[in-house]
């Protein structure tokens, strides 16, 4: 059944990851990414992967953990004899309320506590997912996997998250389905399925730039690192979007990169996505 329930997990980042490439790359050749999925899906049980598709239409986020006996994508509190079953994997086991699928928390990275609120006023826009303590004005690293550490690293020093490993780890197997570098010089490494808070970012420049996607000649200069609860993952979709939208402008580019400070780059980043992310 740890089998079964993998593969869903699987089956269900190749998901997203489609739906990403559609967003990013309309016109991408996702043959691929839709030979994996068509594969995962044969490799199911009959009645597993019709229950998975139908929850998915409904949903997107089909399998979602366990969270502190509470379902992470509806928040109902869970009957402890249904949270001791997923949690000693005993077979497919859904959310009395949602009916999706739920697997055990497990060593999954989970966000701390850290309110962004914390001014008093309630924020809108990008301020709701960053702060000026995550914008890092000068990426130190030379690759794609010391980039995203010192990206997840700065999140963890601030206490938005824990475990910087694990999910060091989470965002290079998330990087192995496919690269989530981009034209314009952006990349947006992430995470999904870390409960615990809302979606949150870090984002560092590295102004001359370095191959994020050693198979790219392009260089990238401008790194999102994101940390995605389940419950968002159709949101994620439109902050995604909308920051594409502002950054595929050139001079939007040169006005980030030219920011020497945090503080500065917290205020640039907030002007310029105020129309792309309200
Ligand atoms: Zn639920």
């Amino acid at each position: 059944m740890d089998r079964i329930l993998k593969q869903l997990i699987q089956l269900q980042e190749l998901h997203f990851t489609l739906l990403e490439q559609r967003t990013l790359v309309p016109k991408g050749q996702l043959v691929d990414l839709e030979n994996s999925i068509r594969t995962l899906m044969e490799e199911l049980p009959p009645k597993i992967a019709t229950l998975y598709r139908a929850l998915q239409e409904r949903h997107l986020a089909a399998v979602v953990p366990e969270a502190k006996g509470t379902c992470s994508a509806c928040g109902i509190s869970l009957p402890t004899s249904l949270t001791a079953e997923v949690i000693a994997k005993k077979g497919i086991r859904q959310c009395p309320n949602c009916m999706r699928i739920l697997y055990p928390f497990e060593g999954t990275p989970r966000q701390l506590k850290r309110d962004l609120k914390e001014t008093g006023k309630p924020r809108a826009g990008i301020a709701r997912f960053s702060s000026a303590e995550l914008m890092l004005s000068g990426i130190e690293a030379e690759d794609r996997d010391d980039a995203i550490s010192e990206l997840i690293h700065l999140m963890a020093e601030k206490e938005f998250v824990e475990n910087p490993e694990g999910l060091l780890a989470a965002a290079l197997r998330r990087e192995a389905i496919v690269s989530t570098a981009l034209d314009h010089g952006l990349a947006f490494p992430h995470v999904r399925g870390v409960e615990g808070g809302g979606m949150t970012f870090s984002l560092g420049l590295k102004k001359r730039g370095f191959r994020f996607d050693p198979s790219q000649i392009r260089l990238t200069r401008i790194v999102f690192f994101i940390v995605i609860p389940s419950a968002v993952s159709v949101f994620y979709l439109q902050v995604l979007s909308g920051l594409i939208e502002t950054f595929r402008e050139e001079s939007a580019r040169k006005q980030l990169l030219a920011c020497k400070t945090s503080e500065e780059m917290w205020t640039t980043l907030k002007a310029l996505t105020q129309k792309t992310i309200p």
